[in-house]
């Protein structure tokens, strides 16, 4: 991945292929983009960020998950879309969407019917597929 030289952090990565046409022009923006940030070679740590002191308390987790339902449904008041949609939505993200991916996963496919995309044998009938992927 890299290493420091000089106090000085050198990427290096290692590619399965050496990168060709418009990749090569990607990496070099990539490594452009990395040449500008500067890191220092000080050891890294864990810092809570839930109370103003950034130590961990079990008093500040228990406040701040008592909050977030609230401000789950504060957000989703504001959201326009119909309820269902938005169950529909939030159900995709989780990836809990009943698609055959998901009922094969749970052993609720009948016998012989495969987790494959109705229109695409081979491929996994999951959500990324169905809204992201379909082709
Ligand atoms: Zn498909």
């Amino acid at each position: 991945m890299g290493q420091w030289v000089n106090e000085e952090w050198r990427w290096n990565f290692d590619w399965r292929r050496d990168p060709f046409g418009r990749e090569e022009n990607l990496l070099a923006e990539l490594s452009n983009m990395l040449d500008t940030i500067r890191g220092n070679n000080m050891k890294n740590k864990w810092i809570w960020v839930l109370n103003s002191t950034n130590v961990f308390t079990l008093k500040s987790l228990y406040v701040n998950l008592s909050a977030a339902p609230r401000r789950i449904l504060r957000g989703s008041c504001t959201c326009l879309a119909p309820q269902k949609v938005q169950i529909f939505s939030w159900k995709s993200i989780l990836g809990r969407l009943p698609t055959r991916s998901n009922l094969s996963r749970r052993g609720a496919l009948s016998v012989g019917v495969t987790s494959d995309c109705v229109w695409c044998p081979g491929i996994q009938e999951a959500e990324d597929h169905l809204f992201c992927r379909w082709n």
